[in-house]
């Protein structure tokens, strides 16, 4: 039997191109990714948009007049998706820490803060996992957890695209109202030590106190089928206890390659990387399928 493996690419391929943008999305499909690990927000006027932070980004995002932003930067939260669409962020700002930490990033100038419909659009077979981003210690700076996966899961229908997304969140209370709504549908369980120290916000009534301590087993108390721990975390000891429990495990954020080997001779199901390509040789020493390149659309 082949084992199943799925490999995402972590914002695309943060490493390599523009993180959650069109354009880095197309870029990353000619490596070949099973999934792309995207994060959620809301616009003012309700729009689902693509950004990792609550506010435009200064380490990668210009102003309409390309000046690089200052903090505090707007939450996207208060600005409407015509305002959210000004940005730039097709660059990591010259001399930041965060362009340090990737240095093989090409910069594709233009690229804008894309909608969740069209980054879906990006590709007709390539999966979603789609991080919904609201913070249970920021109440006020998003909409409500369950209004972001609500807006969220109505883009996902509406765009045909159910059978080949995930949802995830270190904000357990979007992902758990969806799985109530669409229990047929994919979800993940992300953590970290961060949201396990503090399950009483993050996790919002479980606690790994009620489970021996184990996150695995509160995990799969949710029900859903996918732990998404940090992989600093992790052990193959957690990685067998999990799957004693039917949990699949897809570890985040691993960029090097030692990790890369460690973690899938630990037998997990998937890894969220910034890095497909350096995946794909780890993956083929594994003897692990790889997942096919796929040509951008404007390339068929
Ligand atoms: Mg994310």
């Amino acid at each position: 039997m082949t084992r199943r493996f799925d490999l995402q690419g972590h914002r695309g391929a943060r490493g390599l191109f523009p993180e959650n943008t069109i354009e880095g999305f197309r870029a990353a499909l000619a490596i070949g990714v099973d999934m792309f690990e995207l994060d959620v927000g809301l616009s003012a006027d309700g729009i689902p948009v693509v950004h990792h932070d609550l506010g435009p980004n200064p380490a990668v995002a210009r102003g309409a007049d390309g000046a690089w932003l200052d903090p505090p930067t707007p939450l996207l939260h208060a600005l409407t998706r015509a305002e959210i669409a000004r940005y730039d962020v097709g660059r990591l700002r010259p001399g930041s820490a965060y362009a340090a930490q990737f240095p093989e990033q090409r910069p594709i100038d233009g690229a804008r803060i894309p909608t969740l419909a069209a980054v879906l659009d990006v590709d007709p077979a390539v999966g979603f996992n789609l991080e919904l981003k609201t913070d249970p210690t920021r109440p006020d700076a998003t909409a409500p957890s369950i209004v972001v996966a609500e807006a969220a899961l109505a883009v996902v229908e509406q765009g045909g695209a159910t059978g080949r997304v995930m949802f995830e969140s270190f904000d357990w209370r979007g992902p758990r109202h969806l799985r109530r709504l669409r229990p047929d549908l994919r979800f993940a369980w992300l953590t970290d030590a961060r949201s396990v120290a503090d399950a009483a916000l993050w996790w919002d009534g479980p606690h790994p106190g009620d489970f021996g301590g184990s996150v695995p087993r509160a995990v799969a108390a949710e029900g859903g089928g996918v732990w998404a721990p940090a992989h600093a975390e992790l052990t193959g000891e957690l990685v067998a206890e999990a799957h004693d429990l039917g949990l699949s495990v897809i570890p985040w954020t691993v960029n090097q390659l030692a990790d890369m080997r460690r973690l899938i001779a630990w037998g997990v199901d998937g890894l969220i990387t910034d890095y497909p390509d350096r995946a794909h040789v780890v993956m083929a020493a594994s003897g692990l399928t790889l997942p096919p390149p796929r040509l951008p659309p404007s390339d068929r």
